[in-house]
């Protein structure tokens, strides 16, 4: 009677296990959480052009980056970069290089920690550490910020602001580091586009670390992705590029 009710509880905790861990990857894959902490924070831009902001998160790295800039080129594609302070610091030269192809670069942090765990000191120190390591390796004075996993908080997005950053976002999550199939991300991406996107892939990062993962289905996206965009009559901006709406190109 006893084995059997133990034998019983074993069975009951390997089904809620399971859909523990099921529940995980359903939620990693389905919810995107910079949808609920938009507010205050550029994450689309109303625009009467069909421009759209192609942004790569956790570079740079030695493996990915170049191929990825590769790709950008033969597109003819400015994008805007989201670098990690310690991987500049490891691979400065292709940080540079992200420059000088004329791509913007903004802070994404120094480690990649969770902001939500920071009191506004740390996340200070955290934003000028990597500040001042990409000013060193590219000359670059990042103005804008984007939070490690979309964790941010209201007291840490007004301390950005003091500091002179805007906390940018995403409209469009290409999933990429979940989404192994470039096919899947293109279909997604041209049926939920829409003028003033941004949208968020990675030139670095893994699932459970800041380096080491696959992008090889990104750099087969980028120029597929071009062409289908172009047909559609897009046109592709840095972030900058996409914040910088003038006033007669509103009224029009
Ligand atoms: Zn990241």
């Amino acid at each position: 009677m006893k084995k059997s009710s133990t034998k019983r509880l074993i069975i009951v905790l390997a089904i809620l296990l399971a859909l523990a861990a099921a529940g995980v990857a359903a939620f990693t894959m389905f919810f995107d959480q910079a949808v609920i902490v938009r507010r205050n924070t550029v994450y689309h831009v109303e625009r009467p052009d069909k421009v759209v902001a192609i942004t790569f998160d956790d570079g740079p790295s030695p493996v990915w980056t170049p191929k990825i800039l590769n790709e950008l080129k033969q597109a003819n594609i400015k994008a805007t970069f989201f670098m990690l302070g310690m991987h500049v610091e490891k691979y400065p030269e292709i940080a540079r290089q992200v420059a000088e192809e004329g791509h913007e670069i903004g802070n994404h942090s120094y480690d990649h920690h969770g902001l939500i765990y920071y009191t506004n000191e740390e996340l200070e120190t955290e934003v000028n550490r990597a500040e001042k390591v990409i000013k060193d390796a590219t000359g670059v004075k990042t103005i804008y910020f984007r939070p490690p996993k979309a964790w941010v908080t209201d007291s840490e997005k007004n301390k950005l602001k003091e500091m002179g950053y805007k906390v940018v976002l995403w409209s469009l999550n290409s999933k990429d580091w979940v989404t192994f199939d470039n096919k899947y991300m293109i279909k997604y991406i041209l049926n939920n586009i829409r003028p003033g996107d941004i949208i968020l892939f990675h030139d670095s990062g893994g699932v459970f670390s800041t380096e080491g993962g696959d992008r090889h289905e990104t750099v087969l996206t980028i120029q597929r992705l071009a062409e289908k965009l172009r047909e559609k009559g897009y046109k592709f901006v840095t972030i900058t590029e996409l914040l910088n709406v003038k006033n007669d190109e509103v009224k029009k």
